[in-house]
């Protein structure tokens, strides 16, 4: 006999989406086990942003405090620089929750303090270093999933798998469901630089003819993500180094004196972006979110924030249900239900933003403000609206429905 556990709830994935289900079902006295391959959070291409909405929710949940401890930086206005006019895009402070801002901190962080909440909860367990390889098929449904964790091979049967293992979900693949692809035109290089003590504190995007650039302050130094054309990065490393290095001080000359800093390319890493949905999140035993229901783009950076409210929905869901036994397969299409449209609205602006305002500042355009942004340098009320968009999304989740 090989090694087995059994579990109501296996959550297969420890990033935002899958540690934010573990604690909410575990809260609710659901004994959930969350699986995840890495050893720990450690990860740096994953986003730091913890959204009004999310923060709105650590409120509802009593833990807004402790988490507001941890070392962060606040954003209150989303600003870009377009070939040297400066704009502000969103305005945070009007939405209507606690707190009016972003909060920016490493993701690992917002993951660990999820994962400390966890620890106290005794129907939660998480298991680092166990990678989810397959289904458990029983009688047509899902009855649980294979592991590999440090001690061998592991079969986890639960009453409910959900698959919140991110865009390349091997899950939802060995499930057959039929991914649509909407086509992201983009990719993003990813690299530190130094950031010195008079940098501004804010998160800062640049564009300047052929090129975009955001800096996320990590405090000593830049996380830089600078966006190119899908599968351009070959034509980039032709050009060389110092012809790269050039094309980031052009986009941002705050950089000049700092980009020595890459002096081989294995300090620039390759961030694939991909945009697309399933057309089902579920079948009998199994409900994927997040980005393995829909891989979102970074453009706008709401792709943890709808991780999260994916979570939300499916814990308050999916808890009654689940303490009764396995969810029947309408209660697993009631969360899809309740997150799709957002997840299609969303990523329908993302695609819009991609072809007319990216791919036009990737082709060269870079000289002229486009359209939206002409509107809100000169209308300062509509910065609402993305600020709405991009804090609480299309269909903010509360704890009780
Ligand atoms: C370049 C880039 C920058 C981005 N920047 C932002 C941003 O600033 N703000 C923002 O909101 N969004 C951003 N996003 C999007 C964001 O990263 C995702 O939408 C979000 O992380 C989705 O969360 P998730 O929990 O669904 O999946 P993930 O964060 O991908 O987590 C999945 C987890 O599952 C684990 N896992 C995978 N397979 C297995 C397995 N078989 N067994 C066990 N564990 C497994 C992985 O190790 C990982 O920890 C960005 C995306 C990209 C590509």
């Amino acid at each position: 006999m090989g090694r087995e556990l059994t579990t109501r709830c296996c959550v297969v994935g420890g990033g935002p989406a899958g540690m934010m289900l573990g604690v909410l079902l575990a809260r609710s006295g659901i004994d959930t086990v969350v699986l995840e391959k890495h050893a720990d959070f450690l990860r740096d291409f994953r986003g730091d942003t913890i959204h009004p909405s999310t923060l709105e929710l650590l409120s509802e949940l009593g833990w807004l405090e402790d988490f507001l401890r941890l070392p962060h930086q606040t954003i209150r206005e989303i600003g870009v620089e377009i070939a040297g006019t400066r704009v502000t895009v969103a305005d945070f402070s009007h939405l209507p929750v606690r707190c009016r801002f972003i909060a920016l901190l490493p993701q690992w962080d917002f993951l660990d303090f999820l994962a400390d909440r966890g620890a106290t909860l005794p129907a939660f367990r998480l298991r680092q270093q166990a990678e989810a390889t397959n289904l458990v098929m029983e009688a047509g449904r899902v009855a649980g999933v294979q592991v590999e964790d440090a001690d061998g091979p592991l079969t986890v049967r639960a009453d409910l798998v959900v698959a919140a293992d991110g865009r390349h979900s091997r899950l939802r693949a060995a499930a057959g469901l039929v991914v649509r692809d909407l086509g992201a035109s983009m990719d993003v290089l990813w690299m530190k630089l130094p950031r010195r003590s008079s940098d501004p504190e804010a998160v800062l995007g640049y564009a300047a003819a052929g090129h975009l650039l955001v800096l996320l302050n990590r405090g000593d130094y830049w996380q830089c993500a600078f966006v190119i054309r899908k599968g351009g990065f070959e034509t980039v490393r032709e050009a060389g180094l110092k012809h790269f290095r050039a094309a980031l001080m052009r986009t941002a000359p705050l950089l000049a004196g700092r980009t020595g800093a890459l002096d081989n390319w294995d300090a620039v890493k390759v961030l694939t972006v991909s945009v697309d949905r399933l057309e089902r999140w579920c079948r009998p035993g199994l409900l994927c979110i997040g980005d393995a229901a829909h891989a979102m783009s970074p453009i706008g950076g709401v792709g943890i924030n709808l991780a999260i409210q994916d979570a939300v929905a499916a814990a308050r869901i999916l808890a009654p249900a689940l303490r009764s036994g396995a969810p029947d397969i309408a209660t697993l299409r009631r969360v899809q239900h309740r997150r799709s449209w957002p997840t299609r609205a969303t990523q329908r602006l993302q695609i819009l933003a991609q072809d007319r305002i990216i791919r036009p500042v990737l082709a060269g355009g870079g000289g002229k403000l486009p359209l939206p942004f002409r509107l809100l340098s000169r209308f300062p009320a509509l910065r609402r609206i993305p600020a709405r968009l991009l804090g609480m999304g299309f269909r903010p989740e509360h704890l009780e429905a």
